[in-house]
């Protein structure tokens, strides 16, 4: 009987130690966006541990990532960038030098892009579109990317990973016939916005963006009322402001317009939630 007891107890102290490790083994990929690590959650569940860059109201086009984000880099097994970000190429070089096995994914990749939304820092007006992940139709390819990814790192759970990619993706199909039919009455018409954020979104429900901020910054006086006119013009009746690019201008134009102002934060992980809110207030305004 006290032998029994014996066993048992080594037993159930192997158990004990087996998971112990597991949990240390446990290996991390890092992401730029708080919505990539959204995505990747509902493909891995708890098989990873998940880095992410960028906080909330962090603006992606001008951020320094911390000693903390850059040390993280380095203990993962692989980057997820999102593509088109400026930061991207700079961490992925660094993090280079110190972890030379880390893998880089581009998640991005066999998005079509949009031009001609963003300046350059040189002035020019042909830069990529950096905000992919505002589209439901975006957000399966960046799904799956990141399912191809994960069976490259961990091939033994591949049937898990599909499985909830599955899942994820009926998900994501609803979400867009729900915003769909929200929107099927506002096809052409347009609604503003302070920075073009929304340009996929846009492109994905045959609406119309306008932007309202001048070259990415501020809007200079001589240049106000041209402004004002097109926003008026274009009979949009929301503007959609966003924390990280925040501006007291917006609100300003918003109040003479008269338009309904929402705010928005799609870098945030409450990413289906955000898109949701944007079709509200788009189909109720
Ligand atoms: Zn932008």
């Amino acid at each position: 009987m006290i032998l029994a007891l014996i066993c048992l107890a080594a037993i159930a102290a192997m158990i004990l130690i087996s998971c112990g490790n597991s949990v240390q083994e446990k290996r991390m990929i890092t992401v730029s966006i708080l919505p990539q690590k959204f995505m990747l959650k509902k493909i891995v569940g708890d098989r990873f541990e998940i880095s992410c860059m960028l906080n909330e109201g962090n603006n992606p086009e001008a951020y320094e990532p911390s000693m903390t984000h850059l040390m993280n880099i380095e203990h993962s097994v692989a980057y997820f960038c999102i593509g088109y970000i400026g930061f991207e190429d700079a961490i992925v070089g660094k993090a280079h030098v110190n972890n030379p096995d880390l893998k880089i994914f581009n998640t991005s990749k066999g998005v079509e892009v949009i031009r001609g939304t963003h300046f350059s820092p040189e002035g020019e007006h042909n830069e990529a579109d950096p905000h992919l992940w505002t589209s439901v139709a975006n957000a399966i390819k960046i799904s799956q990317n990141m399912l191809a990814a994960v069976v490259e790192l961990d091939p033994d759970n591949a049937d898990e990973y599909t499985r909830n990619f599955n899942a994820f993706k009926s998900e994501l199909d609803s979400l867009d016939s729900r915003i769909k039919s929200q929107l099927a009455g506002k096809q052409g018409s347009a609604f503003l916005v302070w920075h073009p954020s929304l340009s996929y979104f846009a492109r994905d429900y045959g609406l119309r963006q306008v932007s309202l901020e001048y070259e990415g910054k501020e809007i200079p006086i001589d240049k106000l009322k041209q402004n004002i006119d097109a926003a008026r013009e274009s009979g949009a009746h929301v503007l959609f402001v966003q924390r990280e690019f925040d501006s007291r201008q917006a609100e300003t134009i918003g109040e003479e317009l008269g338009v309904k102002m929402v705010k928005i934060n799609p870098m945030s992980y409450n990413w289906e939630t955000e898109l949701e809110n944007i079709a509200n207030a788009i189909a109720n305004n």
